[in-house]
């Protein structure tokens, strides 16, 4: 039983503002991203930090805005052949402007396709360089171009100073040691990778604040990848002792199964959660469980040296994994509601554990006398069910010594961790035990 309850109607409210999104035009810094803050805002109440362009932020530079007015490349008889505002994937983000003359073996010096996958346009960057464009065009539109012709290139750019922005959502609990649930919004119009990630980040954070009674405190940040997660950590050093660990989610919307990608440590309790839920939820073992590997999303820059936080990633089908990735056939029809609605159940029953998990210690010698505190529960010898109550009764006996956590225990003894935690009520209510305070 998910005691993180996820309702149906997160299935609609994900679908929906992933739809909202999908249009828009966002990159690292630029006016799209921050429009795009703005709708999630009126979905759940963000605060919107801003960090100037130019400013370092550890090893890194905060780059300027860059919005794009026009980008297209016309024939010599005015047909716009290539052009921005038919698919923002067209032009590199942070290209140079240009405008000028060329031939097609000069342009073409320009322009990425995909020759394995010639339907689709590419969807590549420019970041940190400040001399280059490229257009991104499907190989099959070659054919538009031809030797003897001369085309209009027009690269229209407003580039200058602004403001690096990132969205934050803070959810006190009884505790302020915190959980951090990330994800990123710098791409533009692709589905999977990268808006699956926020809008299931986005409803985590609603459903949360629906529950009484949470113990961590958690944290959502909505960010550029890399230099928008570089910068949070750079600005908030003195606060990063108070996080536990977390999630960043990306690439939730796909067919394929669910993935957990481990963080660089691998065995804290938020590797051991993720694992133990997707083990109980898939039965039949249809999950991925990786270890941590040190080139993918901002996992990089959370359990990096000199930070060491614990954040694993959850996805289904991790990137470059998947032959839509980074091109125009990540779109929405490559993402469904059902596949979000259970990568967001599988990180909702996750958190749950985390939240719960706890080290009792015993009040009591050798074996407590069960019937006396009124919870003994009688079982068939000749034929013991392992999974009953009173198997599971009888291994917290034994384990309730103030050393493992609830988790550790069901771990151990393959249990799931409802039953364990559900058991361990009757003790703690009865005075047999009494709660240790969290690791
Ligand atoms: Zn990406």
């Amino acid at each position: 039983m998910n005691k993180f309850h996820t309702p149906k109607s997160s299935m609609e409210e994900m679908w929906k503002l992933i739809v909202e999104l999908f249009p828009i035009h966002r990159t690292l810094v630029n006016d799209g991203f921050k429009n795009s803050l703005e709708i999630i805002k009126r979905k759940l109440d963000i605060t919107i930090l801003e960090y100037d362009s130019g400013m370092e932020v550890w090893d890194w530079i905060i780059p300027n805005a860059w919005n794009v007015r026009e980008a297209y490349i016309k024939d010599s008889t005015g047909n716009r052949i290539v052009d921005f505002n038919n698919n923002n994937l067209h032009l590199a983000p942070y290209s140079a402007p240009f405008s000028g003359k060329l031939t097609k073996s000069e342009l073409l010096k320009h322009i990425w396709t995909l020759p394995d996958d010639p339907g689709s346009i590419p969807y590549r960057t420019l970041y940190y360089k400040t001399d280059d464009w490229k257009f991104c065009i499907a190989h099959n539109d070659l054919r538009l171009f031809n030797d003897s012709e001369a085309y209009d290139v027009c690269i229209d750019i407003d580039s200058k100073p602004g403001k690096l922005c990132i969205g934050e959502y803070y959810l006190p609990g009884k505790t302020e040691k915190e959980i951090l649930i990330t994800s990123y919004l710098c791409h533009p119009s692709l589905a999977n990778d990268n808006l699956s990630g926020v809008a299931v980040a986005v409803e985590i954070m609603k459903n949360l604040a629906a529950i009484d009674n949470r113990r961590y405190s958690y944290r959502l940040l909505v960010v550029p990848e890399c230099i928008g997660a570089t910068t949070y950590l750079a600005t908030h050093e003195d606060q990063l002792h108070k996080i536990v660990g977390g999630y960043i989610l990306t690439c939730c919307g796909d067919d394929g199964i669910v993935t957990y990608k481990k963080t660089y440590s691998g065995n804290s309790v938020i590797d051991k959660a993720a694992v133990h839920v997707l083990k109980n939820k898939y039965q039949d073992s249809s999950f991925n469980e990786y270890d941590f590997w040190p080139n993918g999303s901002d996992e990089q820059r959370y359990n990096a040296p000199g930070v060491r936080l614990d954040v694993g990633s959850f996805m289904r089908t991790p990137y470059s994994e998947f032959a839509e990735y980074h091109t125009s056939k990540d779109n929405l029809s490559f993402i469904s509601k059902e596949k979000l609605f259970d990568t967001l159940d599988s990180i909702l029953r996750t958190l749950y554990v985390i939240d719960n998990d706890e080290i009792l210690n015993n009040n009591y010698k050798g074996e407590p006398f069960l019937t006396k505190h009124g919870i003994y529960q009688s079982t068939d010898l000749r034929k013991p069910d392992k999974q009953s109550i009173c198997y599971i009764q009888r291994t917290l006996m034994m384990e309730l010594d103030g050393l493992n956590s609830l988790l550790d225990i069901a771990d151990k003894w393959n249990y799931s961790f409802d039953d364990v935690y559900d058991v361990s009520r009757e003790f703690l209510e009865s005075g047999l035990v009494r709660i240790v305070e969290s690791k």
